[in-house]
């Protein structure tokens, strides 16, 4: 199973002299399991050029392209690519977009409305492709050709997932965004004021953040390849708590409990700089013993070896706890 990167800073695309190295396309990447389409995590605008690739290969041209989209949440920085993604305007080509049910509107109507007018000039229908909405409850397990893909839910204003892929004993695990599961519990609501210091969080919500940390934990298990959002510092992370990112050794904690063998550090915040992700990379690899640390960069491509002994995952219907709900 290849992994390859096409867009690994949040919030905003920033380009310059400052992020050359490491890119500023916002989230994207790629995932190609042998025998399979390809399946993309997220569409910040590192998938425009991940496109222009796909829609020159054979398939696409012969109007026999497919493509699996898999998205975290609907944040701006993980779908601002898709109206330039232009297999979406190749006819024949099959996208199949998977994200998190909404209590209140579909997910069609979510992308429908990113492109409306005044804001784009060409609607989303206005594609040739064929794309058909996939709506996930969160702990949801279904399959993507051979590939078994399971996902839970994140700390995250409105909710993002975080999606497992197994593929002939290969796992690699998406993991953004996400706050750490301690201060503050994200619910579908905008939290607009950090915690107050000493603050205590009511029982309930301290019992929500252990399983949803309990599961994720679980989704990571004997990864070969975690990518994680790791937007902040930890003195970034202290002002701005109800943000909804976590620092690299949050993910390193959680990386650790789950056995997984690679962390990728993503997500990257706009204002961080070439240079302080390569010191950033250094100071985590050095706590990290066993466990290989890689700062995600525009263009990195991971080829996960094989493992032996992977747990299968069930298979099933798509549907969560309660599925049908
Ligand atoms: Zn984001
Ligand atoms: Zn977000």
């Amino acid at each position: 199973m290849t992994v390859r990167f096409w867009g690994v800073r949040g919030s905003i695309p920033v380009p310059g002299a400052q992020t050359v190295r490491y890119g500023g396309n916002t989230s994207c990447v790629e995932v190609r399991p042998d025998g399979c389409a390809p399946i993309i995590l997220d569409a910040g605008t590192g998938i425009r050029k991940l496109g222009k690739d796909l829609s020159n290969a054979e398939e696409f041209l012969t109007g026999r392209g497919k493509v699996h989209l898999l998205i975290s949440h609907t944040h701006w920085d993980h779908i601002q690519g898709l109206p330039f993604f232009s297999p979406l305007y190749q006819k024949g080509t099959r996208l199949y977009v998977y994200a998190r049910q909404r209590d209140d509107t579909h997910l069609r109507a979510v992308f429908q409305s990113q492109t409306e007018d005044p804001y784009f000039p060409v609607p989303f229908d206005a594609g040739q492709a064929d794309v058909s909405f996939r709506e996930l409850l969160e702990g949801a397990r279904f399959e993507i050709g051979p590939v078994k893909i399971s996902c839970t839910r994140l700390n995250h204003p409105w909710i993002a997932m975080a999606y497992r892929l197994e593929h002939q004993g290969h796992i690699m695990v998406y993991v953004t965004d996400t706050a750490p599961f301690r201060d503050i519990l994200f619910e579908n609501e905008y939290i607009n004021a950090p915690p107050q210091p000493g603050e205590q969080l009511r029982p309930d919500a301290v019992a929500k953040l252990k399983t949803m940390r309990d599961a994720l934990v679980r989704l990571c298990e004997g990864a070969d390849l975690v990518i994680y959002d790791t937007h902040f510092t930890p003195e970034e992370y202290a002002e701005r708590p109800h943000y909804g990112h976590s620092t690299p050794w949050d993910a390193l904690e959680i990386a650790r409990e789950a056995g997984a063998q690679q962390l990728a550090l993503y997500h990257h915040a706009p204002e961080r700089t070439d240079d302080q992700l390569d010191q950033i990379a250094r100071e985590v690899a050095r706590e990290a013993g066993s466990i290989s640390i890689v700062a995600a960069y525009e263009g990195m491509s991971l080829e996960l070896g094989r493992r032996a002994g992977v747990p299968g995952s069930r298979t099933g219907p798509i549907g969560g706890k309660g599925a049908g709900g």
